[in-house]
């Protein structure tokens, strides 16, 4: 294995990696992997990775864990990047790209982070697994731990989307529904559980990123190592957002990739929107949204741990932030479902509702390569979609 050492993202504190952490003792912050780049650029290419498994562990070297045998998979990772050929006309542009993540197990990319996270917690000795999820971090940690034979608890708001509750049930976990938010949800578990329990909330441990991180990876070697110009991200805690981020310094070390940088836009529902309204400010950080609201539950997450580092990679980039209307969202879900073939879920349908803006205010240009992200299937958001195309009706 290549992985060196932890470190705090914002204080820089140094932690060994063989055994489980959450956040920096020393300021409460973030730990992310950090590997021996040199020493894999020695022993490992990119030209080996055609003859590698369709999945997120083809890019192995760059994982966090140690023996192959304790990866827990379902096939994650190494989804589709579709061309969008006739939404791209409709709106003007040439070179338009769907990244399908609804094609994950569990029906969104939350497959990437909890597979890294689950295989490497049981390695380094965890049995029991919680985590507050608004949605889909609930069916991919059920599913991740149902596949590995371990337990599962799982904290999430009353009203989360029909499927996930579900999921979760079928798949074996724990479930506890709490009043109110995700922020609730995690309190409650804090309050419940004990230290045999392992917390996997996003970016309370280091695994998650690196899970997520790969999709950066694979937009790369999709588009043959040169990255887009734009990059469209529906931001919740930003796990994404972040590991893309990461990924691009660790490829450009490696030598895969040139130090060309997308242009990175978070995208927010209007009903919750910390970072936009930061960015906006030009923040450092995020105040705590009040009373969030909004149909893309997975946006719906008044207060990210990871605020500054997805501020910084906005502001490095040269980026974005935009929020955008549940309505906007639940037109644009039908308009790339028509166009496309795409059933979308809402945060994936929210970054063509950003494009659309991005366009009218001319920040991207007709002939730039655009990635949108659709994080997850509108198929597990039957009961949210049908409420939101009653009330735009009505
Ligand atoms: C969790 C989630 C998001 C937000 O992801 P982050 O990387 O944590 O910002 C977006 N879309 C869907 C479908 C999600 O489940
Ligand atoms: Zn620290």
């Amino acid at each position: 294995m290549y992985l060196n050492h932890l470190e705090c993202a914002r204080c820089a504190a140094k932690f060994e990696a063989d055994r489980l952490h959450n956040l920096c003792p020393a300021c409460g912050s973030p730990l992310l992997a950090r590997y021996d780049l040199e020493r894999i650029a020695s022993v490992f290419g990119r030209e080996a990775l055609p003859a590698r498994p369709a999945s997120m562990w083809r890019y192995r070297e760059l994982l966090p864990v140690a023996d192959e045998r304790n990866i827990v998979t379902l096939g994650e990772g190494y989804t589709l990047l579709l061309r969008a050929e006739r939404l791209g006309a409709r709106l003007g542009l040439k070179n338009l790209l769907v990244k399908d993540e609804s094609l994950n197990p569990t029906g969104s990319f939350k497959a990437r982070g909890l597979s890294a996270a689950v295989s490497r917690a049981l390695e380094l000795g965890a049995r029991r697994l919680c985590i507050p999820s608004a949605g889909n971090a609930a069916a991919a940690l059920a599913a991740y731990a149902a596949r590995a034979g371990a337990d599962a608890c799982i904290f999430m708001p009353e009203d989360a989307p029909e499927a996930n509750k579900l999921e979760v049930a079928f798949y074996g976990a724990e479930l506890r529904l709490v009043k109110g938010l995700i922020t609730d949800a995690a309190r409650a578990m804090r309050q419940s559980l004990g230290d045999a329990w392992f917390d996997l909330s996003t970016l309370r441990e280091p695994y998650r990123v690196e899970g997520k991180k790969t999709m950066g990876y694979e937009l790369a070697e999709q588009l043959g190592w040169q990255l887009p110009e734009v990059i469209i991200y529906p931001t919740g805690g930003g796990t994404g957002l972040i590991g893309m981020w990461k990924a691009f310094a660790e490829m450009e070390a490696l030598g895969w990739i040139d130090g060309r940088r997308p242009r990175m836009v978070a995208v927010q529902s209007e009903g919750c929107a910390p970072i936009v309204r930061a960015f906006e400010k030009g923040a450092e950080s995020a105040e705590e949204w009040p009373s969030p609201e909004t149909i893309a539950a997975g946006l719906r997450v008044p207060r990210a741990l990871g605020d500054f580092l997805i501020l910084r990679a906005l502001g490095e980039s040269g980026g974005a932030a935009v929020a955008v209307s549940d309505q906007e969202i639940t037109r644009d879900a039908a308009e790339l479902a028509q166009s496309e073939g795409i059933f979308a879920a809402p945060e994936g349908a929210a970054s063509l509702s950003a494009l659309k803006r991005l366009l009218d205010l001319k920040l991207i240009a007709r002939d730039e390569r655009i990635v949108l992200f659709n994080t997850g299937s509108g198929l597990k958001y039957m009961d949210v979609y049908k409420r939101s195309q009653d009330k735009i009706r009505s």
